[in-house]
């Protein structure tokens, strides 16, 4: 216990001290935004990216020793005047899944750590994002194989976990760059093969996104509807951009500044059209899933967010600290 512990504040203040060491040179003045999506109550292994309650807590309590956690947009004040502390990181939670508000929440307040959810306005109080009715109807379906060959989407054997991660990794990105109708056609026609006693709500409640913002978490936009938004005509586009975030601030009744790509791949899930969007809308920042820093002289409209998977708290850190000194992606 004692070697353990003298181990672990020895990794600590190496951090510490090498962060510090980063931010005295000219990689200093920049911000690292961490990203989650789903909080788990326990470990799921057809969800392997996505932690459980306890892994989230030990990222938790290794930002809170060793990093600088600041609101995110406030961080982006303090990175224009050149004023960021060394080790700076921004949380962030995509989506607005309900366990941000059971799970998330009470970690955060228990570590005094702020963060922002990017919420997905039309999916507040409603039934499962698509990819969530995917992820259940896979895990659901009774062994054997899945066939979709008719909608050219292939065939599937769904026999042990890894025929199921297998297809559920196939489906998901298949489905991603779908038309939105044939998408639904295809998760209702899983629905359908598991029967009823599908659709636990995952999202979050109006009630929920009012008590996050009223406990200081930042809600963000995310769109209305999730959509792949080069999918979409610029009309159609800018009502997601633009109406995700009306529909938001009708909820909280505040101004809602930060805006995420869904899907956030630079150049192939949005491009310079929806930079110009956002910034029309009204956001201050927008942010993609690029890996990478924050610096002042990166395109305020994309900007990286990334989450470390290494699995001990020493190695989260550390490479939480190379992005930092290898700057923008
Ligand atoms: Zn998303």
């Amino acid at each position: 216990m004692t070697v353990h512990y003298y181990q672990s504040s020895m990794a600590d203040r190496f951090l510490r001290v090498a962060g510090n060491a980063i931010g005295r040179t000219t990689c200093g003045n920049r911000l690292c935004v961490v990203n989650y999506h789903r909080i788990l109550a326990a470990p799921d292994p057809m969800l392997a990216s996505e932690p459980d309650i306890a892994t989230f807590r030990w990222q938790m309590a290794l930002l809170a020793r060793c990093f600088n956690v600041l609101p995110l947009h406030a961080a982006l004040v303090r990175l224009d005047a050149g004023a960021l502390p060394p080790r700076a990181i921004a949380i962030t939670f995509d989506d607005g899944y309900r366990s941000v508000h059971d799970l998330a929440l009470p970690v955060l307040k228990e570590f005094g750590l702020p963060a922002t959810v990017f919420v997905t306005s039309g999916c507040i109080g409603e039934r499962n994002m698509w990819n969530d009715r995917i992820i259940e109807a896979v895990q659901t379906l009774p062994d054997g194989q899945l066939d979709l060959s008719d909608v050219g989407l292939g065939a599937y054997s769904l026999n042990g976990l890894e025929q199921r991660k297998d297809a559920l990794g196939r489906l998901t990105e298949a489905s991603k760059y779908l038309p939105p109708p044939a998408r639904l056609a295809l998760v209702e026609r899983l629905e359908a093969l598991v029967g009823e006693g599908l659709a636990h709500g995952l999202m979050l409640t109006p009630e929920m996104v009012v008590s996050l913002d009223r406990s200081g978490i930042d809600i963000g936009a995310h769109t209305i509807s999730h959509p792949i938004l080069t999918s979409l005509d610029d009309a159609s586009a800018e009502l997601e951009i633009a109406g995700g975030k009306e529909q938001l601030e009708a909820i909280i009744g505040k101004k809602v500044r930060l805006f995420a790509y869904p899907n956030g791949k630079v150049g192939k899930d949005f491009d310079a059209r929806h930079l110009a969007m956002a910034r029309a809308a009204g956001f201050d920042a927008a942010f993609t899933t690029a890996v990478g820093a924050i610096t002042r002289s990166q395109n305020r409209f994309q900007l990286p967010r990334s989450r470390p998977w290494d699995t001990t708290p020493f190695l989260f850190g550390l490479r939480l600290l190379s992005w930092l000194a290898q700057g923008p992606p």
